[in-house]
C-alpha cells in the first residue's frame, strides 16, 4: 500500500470526512484491521483564509509548499491537497516537490466522464466559481461545460462556506438556500451538481434533493484509496 500524503486543515471540519472515507475506503478494500497509511501536514486556516482574502495568493504557495515538502519527507507516495480552492496554487506546490499531486478537479472529471456527465453546475468558494483554474481545467481539460449560479448566489454560497460550514455549523437555513441554488442550475440544464468545496457535503447530503451531486471530498478520497492499493 503506497503512503496518501495530506495537506489538511483547509478546513478541518472537512480534512475530518477526508481521514475517515480514506480509512474506512482501505478498511473496506482490505478487510479486517486494515487502514490507510497517511501522511498529514494540517494548516492554520485563520492564516491561510486572511491571505485568500488579501489576494496574497503567492504567500498562499509559499506556505503550502512548504507543508507539503513536509509530508513528502514524511515518506508519502503522492499528495493530496485536501481542498478546492487551494488547487489554485497547485502547480506552484507541483513544481517544489517531486510526489505527483492527484488533482481534484481530475479526479471530479474521471468520475463525470464515466458517467457521462458532460454539464455540470459547480458550487465553491467565490474563488473556485469564478476563476478559471478550476472551471477552466474542468472545460478545457475535461470537456465539460460548467455552470455557476448568479452572482448574488455566489455571494451567498462563498459567505455560508467560510462563516457556517468551515466553522462546524450547519443548518436548516442555509440547507434551504443551497437546495434551490442546486435545483436552480439543473433547471438551467446542468446534468449534477459538483460539490466543488470540501465542506458542502457536510450541508448538503444526497437525501436533500433528487438532483444527482458529485461530492468532491467522496471523489478525491476513492481517487486516492485507488491509488494507494494499486501495485
Ligand atoms: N474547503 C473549501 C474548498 O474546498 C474552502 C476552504 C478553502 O478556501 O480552502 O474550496
Amino acid at each position: 500500500m503506497k503512503t496518501i500524503g495530506m495537506l489538511g486543515g483547509m478546513s478541518w471540519e472537512s480534512t475530518a470526512s477526508y481521514y475517515k472515507a480514506l480509512n474506512e475506503g482501505v478498511k473496506h478494500s482490505l478487510g479486517g484491521l486494515h487502514s490507510a497509511k497517511i501522511c498529514m501536514v494540517s494548516v492554520d486556516f485563520a492564516e491561510i483564509e486572511t491571505l485568500q482574502h488579501q489576494g496574497d495568493w503567492q504567500q498562499t504557495a509559499k506556505l503550502l509548499t512548504e507543508a507539503a515538502k513536509s509530508v513528502e519527507a514524511a515518506g508519502a507516495n503522492f499528495l493530496l491537497i485536501c481542498t478546492n480552492t487551494m488547487h489554485k496554487v497547485a502547480d506552484h506546490i507541483a513544481s517544489n516537490i517531486s510526489i505527483p499531486i492527484l488533482h481534484i478537479a481530475d479526479a471530479t472529471a474521471d468520475q463525470l466522464k464515466h458517467d457521462k456527465i458532460t454539464r455540470v453546475g459547480l458550487l465553491g468558494t467565490q474563488f473556485t466559481m469564478e476563476q478559471s483554474f478550476y472551471k477552466g481545467r474542468l472545460t478545457n481539460k475535461h470537456n465539460i461545460e460548467v455552470l455557476i449560479p448568479e452572482p448574488n448566489e455566489r455571494e451567498r454560497v462563498h459567505d455560508i462556506i467560510y462563516n457556517q460550514l468551515c466553522l462546524g455549523i450547519i443548518n436548516d437555513e442555509a440547507r434551504t438556500e443551497f437546495i434551490n441554488i442546486i435545483e436552480r442550475m439543473f433547471e438551467k440544464g446542468a446534468q449534477a451538481i459538483v460539490l466543488g468545496c470540501t465542506e458542502i457535503a457536510l450541508l448538503v447530503e444526497p437525501q436533500h434533493t433528487t438532483v444527482p451531486l458529485y461530492d468532491t471530498t467522496q471523489i478525491h478520497a476513492h481517487a486516492a484509496i485507488k491509488l494507494a492499493l494499486t501495485k
